[in-house]
């Protein structure tokens, strides 16, 4: 096991600043994801962790050792890629059992660890058969046993199910998560899927534009984001957003039938908005005390068969994701409430109260 601390880690290409001065410590023992869009810079905090690029400025530790200026070999680090280079002549087993031959260790040991990964991975049924004989999904298994079978400290992934099917893609995940209860090794997952993100991970690491906006358990992320950013991104659909106004003592907003109370630690100046997740707006069957009134604008159903309400309140938008079933149609009046503890309060895209 090994804690990670990346201290104030900065990666210029040129001008280009792809990591920007993060500050963050992976949990000795446990899964982190990096989680961003395209471009954000997660494969560039991987490569570093890993040694494959050295950091413009700023230190990486592990296990309390710095091994800013330490090459890759001597960082006790696995890594698995999208791509895997595997021995295709070899079997199953010879390739999990190939790098542990190059660590020296005695027969028994070997054969011991090449077992538990194939017990583990659910591959007894294939431990003979080639590389090239399997599937993308079961390849990139092996990948991962080749690699978690060396039981270095830290292990490092980089989107390793982007060219896997999906049901071998949720076979591999399973796996994984069974890997990693058993073994406890410290990983660092790159994804930029959240819902691979949300099912392994015990901590996400959110980034954006080559900074870390947060790091928490994956419930937390989702229920408390710290920024705009968080909010939309997470989630399917994200976090509806809607303009605020101090208002009196409180703060109102279309959403709202009644001003909130104003957070205690409200900026004075900035943009205010509210942020309400889809599904936490609840559809009331009249105008009632509580309700605000919109006109329904589209009616769809999303991946997971719930209905998603496109409505009109005012000049802002707003989407619903109904529990059930809804009849209406476009054009009818919908009234919409929702509770105060569901509301977050965003100025200039940072969360307050
Ligand atoms: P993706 O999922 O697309 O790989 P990412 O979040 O992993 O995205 P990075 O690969 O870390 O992003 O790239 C971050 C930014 O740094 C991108 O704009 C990329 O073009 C740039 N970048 C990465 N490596 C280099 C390099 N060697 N030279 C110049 N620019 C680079």
């Amino acid at each position: 096991m090994a804690e990670i601390v990346i201290e104030k880690v900065t990666k210029r290409f040129e001008k280009f600043t792809a990591v920007d001065a993060v500050d963050i410590k992976f949990r000795s023992g446990e899964v982190s994801c990096l989680l961003g869009s395209s471009g954000c810079g997660k494969t560039t905090l991987m490569r570093m962790i890993a040694g494959l690029e050295t950091p413009t400025s700023g230190r990486i530790l592990i296990d309390g050792r710095d091994v800013t200026a330490l090459a890759t070999k001597h960082r006790n680090i696995g890594m698995v890629f999208q791509y895997p280079v595997m021995y295709q002549t070899l079997t199953v087993r010879e390739n999990i059992l190939e790098p542990l031959r190059r660590q020296k260790l005695d027969k028994a040991e070997r054969e011991r660890r090449v077992d538990q990964m194939l017990e583990l991975l659910d591959m007894r049924d294939l431990a003979n058969s080639y590389i090239d004989g399997l599937d993308a999904g079961q390849s990139q298994k092996v990948a991962v046993g080749r690699e978690v079978a060396r039981q270095t400290a830290v292990i490092l992934l980089d989107e390793p199910t982007t060219n896997v099917e999906l049901n071998a893609k949720i076979q591999l995940i399973r796996a994984f998560k069974e890997i990693t209860r058993e073994l406890k090794q410290t990983i660092i997952y790159v994804t930029h899927d959240q819902t691979e993100a949300m099912t392994l991970a015990d901590h996400i690491a959110l980034m954006q534009d080559g900074n870390i906006v947060q790091y928490d358990e994956p419930h937390e992320l989702y229920s408390h984001p710290t920024t705009t950013f968080g909010g939309w991104f997470l989630g399917n659909p994200g976090m509806n957003f809607l303009p605020a106004e101090r208002s009196g003592d409180g703060l109102a907003a279309p959403l709202l039938a009644q001003p909130l109370p104003v957070p205690a630690d409200l900026p004075a100046e900035g943009e205010l908005r509210i942020g309400v997740r889809p599904e936490q707006i609840r559809l009331a069957s009249a105008a009632e005390a509580g309700t605000v009134t919109g006109k329904l604008l589209e009616r769809s159903i999303n991946i997971a068969g719930r209905y998603l309400l496109k409505v009109q309140l005012g000049t802002s938008g707003v989407t619903v994701k109904m529990p059930g079933r809804y009849d209406g149609a476009p054009g009818d009046d919908v009234h919409l409430a929702v509770k105060p503890a569901d509301v977050a309060v965003f100025a200039d895209g940072k969360r307050v109260g």
